[in-house]
């Protein structure tokens, strides 16, 4: 058991420094500064002061400049600390009407479509959905991140600023990470999953949902077309805050209209025009091992998911133990910084009594319900391969029951998730009713 670490959760500096030692594949680079340094805390207090903060009406009309009044909420939300149906019922409290809150919903929604694409996809999320809608000129994409970009030294302001901000801090804006994944994968023909899997290390709400099916989105191979920019977009919606001083002003690789550009990356008549419309099939509900009877006293497993008490499956079983288990599987694939390391402890830290262990979860959750005499496991739903495996294989020997999130739209009727407009048509307007009227 790694206790220790969450009763170090006041102590910033030992936290990182104990985090550095039992984790020493999270220590990159400046790791244990930035980490001491992060501006952002784990736990639900930080999380409900934050969400105290939104402004549904300046969102609409601002979120796409890097200034703009974005809810930075995407930490907690990502490891389940606040649920999306919560920050929903945020926004509407604090809207005259509820549509003052229809962009920020609907940007909840896309959290919520990703998720379900994973559920319906699982792994094969890393893989191409469709073929590029555009071919890119040039050669094989590049399977490793250049130096220049690691180092922050493109030479390119905008570039290294954005880099160095994810370094640093684990938060982009959502236009940043749009610039950088475009820029990566177009300009500089790094392979999406490349630029992914870096992002995925760095960010605090690393989500293989969210994260790889935009930058997919970004690529074109899970869209019409791939998302390309202009110096002169960059500059609208970052108050020209790299051009005016960038070494490559006036000569740099986003310089030009859209139609240059397009000419320059991709080669001519290079699409897949004949793409059929992609469908995707929803997953069924998630119910993992055999059928059995719903246990009285289970063990209470918290995923990344699920970082807090207010965990569906701790608020259905405030009484029984909780564990998380550290996963050796997911340091080694997803090989996150230290920074994530330390929100997560600060996480855990606000969970009383909470048991951390090191190892493979199915044996550790197995090994600790006999111990402490619990009938079953209790695990809050999420699309996770990983968790639906390990919990799979529990199924074999005690009842795992799946509690359910807050509703936060209704998606019974959606039979495709081939394109988030399509499904955001059929579940947007059930999204804007809170919770206490949601059926
Ligand atoms: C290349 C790329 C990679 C990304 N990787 C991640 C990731 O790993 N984890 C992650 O949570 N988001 C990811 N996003 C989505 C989005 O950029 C972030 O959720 C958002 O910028 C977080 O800031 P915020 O909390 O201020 O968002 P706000 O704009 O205030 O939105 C509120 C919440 O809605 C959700 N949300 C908003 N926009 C999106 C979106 N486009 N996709 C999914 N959810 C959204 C988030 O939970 C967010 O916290 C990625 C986007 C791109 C383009």
């Amino acid at each position: 058991m790694i206790n220790s670490l969450t009763d170090l959760a006041g102590d910033r500096p030992a936290l990182v420094a104990r985090l550095a030692a039992a984790f020493p594949g999270s220590v990159q680079g400046h790791a244990l500064e930035t980490a001491a340094r992060l501006p952002i805390r784990g736990g639900r207090q930080a999380a409900l002061a934050q969400l105290a903060t939104i402004d549904p009406v300046a969102y609409a009309t601002t979120r796409n400049h890097v200034g703009g009044a974005v809810t930075k909420l995407s930490p907690w939300i990502r490891h389940g600390v606040l649920a999306l149906a919560e920050v929903r019922d945020a926004a509407l409290a604090r809207a005259r009407v509820p549509e003052d809150a229809t962009k920020l919903v609907s940007e909840l929604g896309w959290r919520d479509y990703w998720r379900q694409v994973y559920a319906a996809l699982g792994n094969a999320i890393r893989r191409d959905i469709e073929p590029p809608a555009m071919r890119r000129r040039g050669g094989q994409p590049l399977d490793h991140m250049p130096d220049d970009v690691l180092t922050a030294t493109t030479g390119h302001a905008c570039i290294d600023a954005f880099v160095r901000t994810l370094h640093d801090t684990g938060w982009l804006h959502n236009h940043e990470r749009m610039w950088l994944a475009s820029w990566l994968v177009h300009t500089r023909g790094v392979r999406w999953q490349t630029g992914a899997d870096w992002f995925l290390e760095h960010l605090l709400d690393a989500d293989p949902a969210s994260n790889h099916l935009s930058w997919q989105w970004v690529a074109g191979t899970f869209s019409a077309k791939p998302y390309l920019f202009n110096r002169e977009n960059l500059e609208t919606f970052t108050a020209g805050a790299h051009c005016p001083t960038c070494p490559v002003r006036g000569r740099c690789d986003v310089e030009g209209t859209y139609d240059d550009l397009t000419a320059r990356i991709f080669a001519p008549a290079g699409g897949s025009p004949d793409r059929p419309p992609l469908r995707i099939s929803p997953a069924a509900p998630w119910r993992p091992g055999r059928d059995m009877a719903r246990p009285r006293r289970p063990l209470v497993w918290l995923t990344l998911d699920t970082l807090a008490t207010t965990s569906p499956a701790a608020l259905a079983w405030p009484e029984q133990p909780r564990v998380f288990v550290v996963d050796p599987d997911w340091l080694a694939g997803e090989r996150p910084t230290l920074k994530r390391l330390v929100f997560i402890s600060e996480c855990l830290a606000e969970v009383p009594g909470v048991e951390i262990h090191l190892g493979d979860p199915a044996a550790v959750l197995l090994a600790r319900a006999t111990a402490l005499g619990c009938d079953g496991i209790a695990v809050a739903d999420t699309p996770c391969p990983r968790v639906r495996r390990h919990a799979d294989t529990l199924g074999g020997s005690l009842p795992v029951v799946v509690e359910p999130w807050p509703r936060f739209c209704r998606p019974e009727g959606v039979r495709d998730l081939g394109r988030f407009s399509r499904y955001w048509s059929k579940v947007g307007a059930s999204a804007l009713v809170p919770t206490a009227q949601q059926r």
